[in-house]
């Protein structure tokens, strides 16, 4: 008999995470996801949804009285509830796990404490805390939000005095950190997993491009040399290593001008820079997350054909209903997310461009920008 998994969280990657879990009915016989918004991207694969707050306390009550495992696709999810309800079902990675690394400053910490490379920071309380952080660390410098970030929002970029006061009014009281500036190179990731018995595996390294601090292209493999990829994965099975819990976890990292490796944060949880594992390899980061918390043997993680994945994000100057995306395009693979409303640089879907006829990456980059030029996210 296949288990009850519930997700919290049922956008885009936990629909992917649902149609991995289709594949595999002896294991999963049901998905059930937590997530505020009606007919969100997991329920319209089929998952069973609980309408309400990723952080509502009955509602994770519930669902972890509906379900064998839980896992989740954003790490805002309320780890004391989580905690708590650990007797109803088993939760991977572990409330413990998810604590550390949903507050920056802990998780920062804790990477620190078992020696892995990260860029300097200190806590701030007060605007006292931020000027003293500023004199150690020079300008610029990143003010961040310690909790409930993403795509780059929960982020300042201090460049001079001048702006101490308005970084610091920014963020509203809310718990802060201060980082050191890396002039990087690339910016790269390792999706790695490790299984409910402790094996671990990585995928190879990849090179992700961001605009507007959120992620525009994830290049698969990484144009780096053998000695840095090997490097940057070793530093990932280090982190995953030390880490409590089974599941996938992203992480994120930067190379320096002289090839030194910084890790910037980890996502304990699938990720966007894994999307390229659907064409690129033999298993996804989906099919591996799911293997990883269910205690199976993991796949092989080798990218098989040179990919680079693309995200279709919302226009920056229109909200509202869009008109289908339509790409055709030999070894081109869309997929959309489901939903109905674009919002500026929301992530509308993604499109995976796949070597399969011998390309080169440098070739596929040529082919990526013939693609965009066609590419329009339009009004209704
Ligand atoms: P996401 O959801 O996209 O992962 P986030 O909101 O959690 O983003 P971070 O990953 O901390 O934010 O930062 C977003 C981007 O800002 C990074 O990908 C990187 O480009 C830049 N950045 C973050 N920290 C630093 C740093 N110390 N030095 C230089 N650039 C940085
Ligand atoms: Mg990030």
């Amino acid at each position: 008999m296949g288990k009850i998994l519930g997700i919290i969280g049922g956008g885009q990657l936990g629909m992917m995470i649902t149609e991995a879990a289709q594949k595999i009915p002896e294991y999963i016989s049901k998905v059930i996801v937590l997530d505020p918004a009606e007919n969100c991207p997991a329920s319209q694969v089929g998952a069973e949804q609980i309408i309400a707050d990723y952080k509502d306390r009955n509602a994770i009550i519930e669902l972890a009285k509906k379900s064998d495992i839980i896992t989740y696709e954003i790490e805002s999810g309320d780890s004391e509830v989580l905690k708590s309800v650990e007797g109803y079902a088993e939760i991977n990675p572990s409330p413990e796990t998810l604590k550390t690394i949903q507050d920056k400053f802990l998780q920062k910490s804790f990477l620190l404490q078992n020696n892995l490379p990260v860029a300097e920071f200190i806590k701030v309380d007060t605007i006292f805390d931020l000027e003293e952080g500023l004199k150690k660390f020079g300008f610029p410098a990143l003010l961040k939000s310690r909790r409930d970030a993403y795509d780059g929002r929960g982020n300042f970029k201090i460049d001079s005095l001048e702006q101490i006061q308005k970084a610091f009014n920014f963020f509203n009281k809310k718990n802060l950190m201060l980082e050191k500036f890396i002039a990087f190179k690339m910016e790269v990731s390792v999706i790695a997993a490790r299984n409910t018995k402790g094996e671990i595996k990585t995928f190879p390294l990849v090179e992700n491009i961001h605009e507007d601090n959120i992620l525009r292209e994830t290049i698969a493999p990484a144009r780096v040399s053998k000695k840095v990829a090997h490097r940057a994965e070793e530093i990932a099975k280090t982190t995953v290593n030390v880490l409590k819990g089974a599941g996938i976890f992203g992480i994120e990292m930067f190379v320096t001008k002289n090839d030194q490796i910084i890790i910037n944060e980890i996502a304990p949880r699938v990720h966007n820079s894994g999307h390229h594992t659907l064409q690129s390899s033999e298993i996804s980061q989906f099919d591996q997350h799911l293997r990883a918390i269910l205690g199976l043997d993991l796949g092989n993680t080798a990218i098989i054909y040179p990919t680079i994945m693309y995200n279709i994000l919302g226009p920056k100057n229109f909200e509202g209903e869009y008109k289908p995306i339509e790409i055709t395009e030999p070894n081109l693979f869309l997929k959309m997310y489901g939903k109905k409303i674009s919002k500026p640089l929301r992530k509308l879907g993604h499109f995976n461009l796949v070597g399969k006829s011998g390309e080169t990456i440098e070739q596929l980059l040529i082919k990526l920008e013939t693609i965009k030029g066609k590419l329009n996210v339009n009004p209704v």
